[in-house]
């Protein structure tokens, strides 16, 4: 049995209480670790390390070509343990090693990516009237409470870790309870590259205690949060005491639209892929597919065909295409879901059931399901459900296509499939999201931001949009002929 334990001050710890929990894998239901479960107690005492840690200077104040030295070398270090670090993802998560395996060479790939920016030129200057000059620095917020969701648990922590470290920030970082496992072997990294003690914190446990005080506490600068929407606005709530800076990456609905001029086999392609990668279990997905008239039929009927034989397995069997859903708990909201869809009247014409053979009883693995004839106002297609569940809806032209695809909250992604270039391009202009495709579906960079319009967030993650927000800007004036004002003549 794996024993996680938390890392504050350079120190792995238990919680103050002793309390841990069981760690499942989502494949069988087997617990195969035991993580400290650390309370308010813990998040303060590591909150503090990482105040006294940023206020000392020793990190802030390194030249920025040493802190990105410790960041290549984790980058580095991720690549050796790339084997065993996404075994245990996959049995943590669920999801299949094919993915995890390229989320741990992203994960690196994002290190060398912030390390590189963290000595680049950052400031400018302005020319105002003689004789003062003014320019701007931009200096690290100071100590960020992280937190993370468990659908990409590796990836996303380092999504924060990466860039507020480059920035010359200390960090509390807190992964999902759900899925603790990578968070811990990525600050074993941290440990062993010689990250300054103090500067790098993990803690584990729930977020209404461990991840509220985070949120909460007048001695954190800033909260950067990745999550569901409800979560989100709890946090923005508490960061009021201190006026914290948040960064808040939130949930979504994203439509995925298809004119019947698009190619139609690509578009099928990216619609299973849209909604059924990573079990659906991903803030992008295009969870509402929007099908032109013409093509409608058509397109379900291929659609159909082919997701009945997407392969559902365990994540660590290298033919499988789908795993199971991250936990018992949540494998019982999405199913719920399926039933709100059949009460609502849409029509089920894929999947919508657990699969309880084949060795998958005691896992938690869910049908690609489909539903069509959905109308705007039904819950599946207004709410965000997180698993293999697509709402198929149906448009007749350009204008009620963009007309659907804004109504609804949320505004974090979505996918235009034609072969009219200006076409597409007037839909994306119109799309209220941050993350757009054009002929493609899912596709993300480090170099390029990532975050939503309306209730999707606050705020951007990765390229330099992701390191600004780590940063403060400053203003400085400085007088090159130095005298008097003169304002007041006695
Ligand atoms: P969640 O909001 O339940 O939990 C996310 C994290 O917040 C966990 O670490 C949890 O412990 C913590 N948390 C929970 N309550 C808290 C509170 N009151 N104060 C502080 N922290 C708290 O989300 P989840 O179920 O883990 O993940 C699924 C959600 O994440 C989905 O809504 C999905 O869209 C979203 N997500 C968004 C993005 C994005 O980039 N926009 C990426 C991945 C996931």
């Amino acid at each position: 049995m794996i024993q996680l334990k938390m890392y504050i001050n350079g120190e792995w710890v238990n919680a103050q209480s002793e309390k841990t929990r069981d760690i499942v894998n989502p494949a069988n239901g087997q617990v195969i670790a035991q993580a400290a479960e650390g309370d308010v107690e813990d998040a303060r005492i590591a909150i503090q390390v990482a105040r006294e840690a940023f206020d000392s200077g020793e990190w802030s104040d390194m030249p920025a070509v040493q802190r990105a030295g410790y960041l290549f070398a984790i980058a580095n270090k991720l690549e050796e343990r790339a084997d065993e670090i996404s075994r245990l993802e996959t049995e943590d998560n669920g999801k299949p090693l094919r993915e995890t395996q390229f989320d741990v060479a992203d994960a690196a790939a994002c290190f060398r990516y912030y390390a590189g920016m963290a000595t680049k030129p950052d400031g400018q200057t302005y020319h105002v009237a003689d004789p003062m000059q003014a320019m701007v620095v931009r200096e690290p917020v100071g100590v960020c409470g992280l937190i993370v969701p468990w659908n990409y648990p590796l990836l996303m922590a380092v999504w924060k870790i990466a860039p507020a470290l480059a920035a010359g920030n200390t960090i509390v970082f807190k992964p999902s309870e759900v899925t603790p496992v990578t968070a811990v072997k990525l600050f074993e990294i941290i440990e062993e590259v010689g990250i300054p003690k103090g500067v790098a914190n993990l803690i584990m446990g729930a977020g209404a205690t461990v991840g509220n005080e985070l949120a909460e506490s007048h001695f954190v600068d800033k909260v950067s949060f990745t999550g569901g929407t409800a979560t989100g606005r709890s946090i923005m709530k508490a960061a009021t005491g201190n006026i914290k800076k948040i960064s808040l990456e939130l949930g979504g609905k994203s439509p995925n639209i298809v004119f019947a001029d698009a190619d139609f086999e690509t578009a099928v392609d990216y619609a299973l892929f849209g909604i059924f990668a990573n079990q659906g279990q991903v803030c992008s997905a295009g969870s509402r597919l929007l099908l032109q008239d013409s093509i409608y039929d058509r397109f379900i009927e291929r659609l159909v065909e082919r997701a009945s034989k997407i392969r559902v397995g365990p994540g660590d069997d290298p033919s499988t295409e789908m795993g199971p859903l991250v936990s018992e708990v949540h494998m019982r909201k999405v199913l719920n879901y399926i039933e709100i869809g059949k009460q609502e009247g849409a029509k089920l014409v894929c999947g919508g059931n657990r699969i309880t053979h084949n060795g998958l009883e005691n896992g938690y693995f869910v049908e690609p399901t489909i539903f069509i004839d959905t109308t705007p106002e039904m819950r599946i297609v207004q709410e965000e459900i997180f698993g293999p569940v697509l709402a198929v809806q149906k448009f007749t032209d350009e204008a009620e296509a963009i007309q659907l695809a804004n109504n609804t909250v949320y505004g974090l992604a979505g996918g235009v499939f034609t072969q009219d270039g200006a076409k597409a391009m007037r839909v994306i202009k119109k799309l209220r999201a941050g993350i757009t495709w054009i002929n493609s579906y899912h596709p993300t960079y480090n170099e390029a931001p990532w975050g939503g319009y309306k209730q999707s967030g606050i705020g951007r993650g990765l390229g330099t949009f992701g390191y600004d927000e780590f940063t403060e800007v400053k203003q400085i004036n400085i007088n090159l002929q130095v005298g008097p004002v003169g304002w007041f003549e006695n």
